[in-house]
């Protein structure tokens, strides 16, 4: 069964339709299976990896498979103790917390959370007509999925409460291309095998990508008043949308032009770049630079970012000049 989130995509609730990642699915599987067995909340599980690796999404899976009701929040709007302190209090037994970006969280919001994961206890200091009064409350036994985009800023007593954890790995041509599909049969869209392949291609590994760039290809389609999306229709939005053979955009090049240019091939620091760019750590972090260093275009050292031998070269057809 997959549910149809209208605004925004197209989520399978079933593992049978999530694609690829199979000693993932595997594991979670026995996972679940042992805790229904046992009459036992699923243990904790941390999510890592990429923006639209489908995080989100196994949670929901594993909610699903469980038959517990989820309850998503994220981790940059948890700001007060008793912001946590009352979604704590809400979750009945049996239930998911999943807790997006979790790498966000305050410390003071993780001592709560240590808690409430080890002993299923929520202490916390509340205050009360400006009196500061402790709470100690038992809740009942829950399952917490944490999701991140950067495990490296989890800190370690955090992520030792954690005893699945388990990293997303970007997907491969053919996994996309089935994902296309699927979206091609939802959405009411036939699209040719070739053309399918070609978004696959253009996907940076990301299903998120693939299918936004399918219902981008399905809107040109449209706009011809056509119901099939040929190679054709997929070149022109392609073009449209300034997207290279790549999978590159604008921004991408943009982002190697200033480690070239501005900075003369030499280390530069996260921070200057999103300076020079004019653009967040967050996106240069999460968008440009996982795909780029998965490319072999960038490196990341200890003294900064640097173009690699491969980045150069390919900077070279965009006809980079030192001060560009
Ligand atoms: P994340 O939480 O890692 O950012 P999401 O779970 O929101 O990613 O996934 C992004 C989109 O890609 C969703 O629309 C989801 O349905 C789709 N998606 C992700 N992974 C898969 C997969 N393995 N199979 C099918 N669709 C997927």
């Amino acid at each position: 069964m997959i549910e149809q989130d209208d605004n925004f995509s197209l989520r399978p609730i079933k593992f049978e339709n999530f694609i690829g990642q199979e000693k993932i699915k595997k594991n979670l599987k026995i996972y679940i299976e042992a805790a229904k067995n046992r009459n036992e909340s699923l243990d904790h599980i941390l999510l890592f990896g990429s923006p639209g690796l489908g995080k989100t999404t196994l949670a929901k899976i594993i909610a699903n498979e469980m038959n517990y009701k989820i309850h998503i929040i994220n981790g940059a709007s948890i700001e007060k103790q008793g912001d946590i302190a009352s979604i704590l209090a809400s979750i009945n037994p049996g239930e998911i917390l999943f807790i997006d970006e979790i790498h966000r969280l305050s410390k003071t919001i993780e001592e709560i959370l240590y808690h409430a994961m080890e002993d299923f206890k929520l202490i916390s200091l509340s205050k009360n007509n400006n009196e500061v009064s402790p709470i100690n409350i038992q809740l009942p036994p829950f399952t917490l999925i944490g999701a991140t985009t950067n495990i490296g800023a989890i800190s370690t007593p955090l992520k030792s409460r954690f005893s699945i954890i388990e990293k997303i790995n970007f997907y491969e041509t053919n996994e996309l291309k089935k994902i296309i599909m699927n979206a091609s049969y939802i959405l009411k869209t036939t699209i040719n095998d070739d053309a399918a392949k070609m978004i696959a291609i253009r996907s940076r590994g990301t299903p998120r990508t693939a299918i936004n760039l399918f219902k981008r290809a399905r809107d040109f389609a449209n706009a011809n008043n056509s119901l099939i999306i040929t190679k054709k229709i997929v070149e022109t939005t392609f073009a449209n949308i300034k997207l290279n053979k790549l999978g590159l955009y604008d921004s991408d090049i943009e982002y190697l032009k200033t480690l070239a240019s501005r900075f003369h091939y030499k280390p530069v620091g996260l921070k200057t770049i999103s300076h020079a760019m004019g653009e967040d750590i967050k996106n240069i972090e999460e968008i440009y630079e996982p795909y780029l260093l998965r490319i072999n275009f960038i490196d990341k050292t200890p003294r900064g970012r640097t173009l690699t031998d491969k980045g150069i070269e390919f900077l070279k057809t965009q006809n980079i000049k030192d001060n560009d």
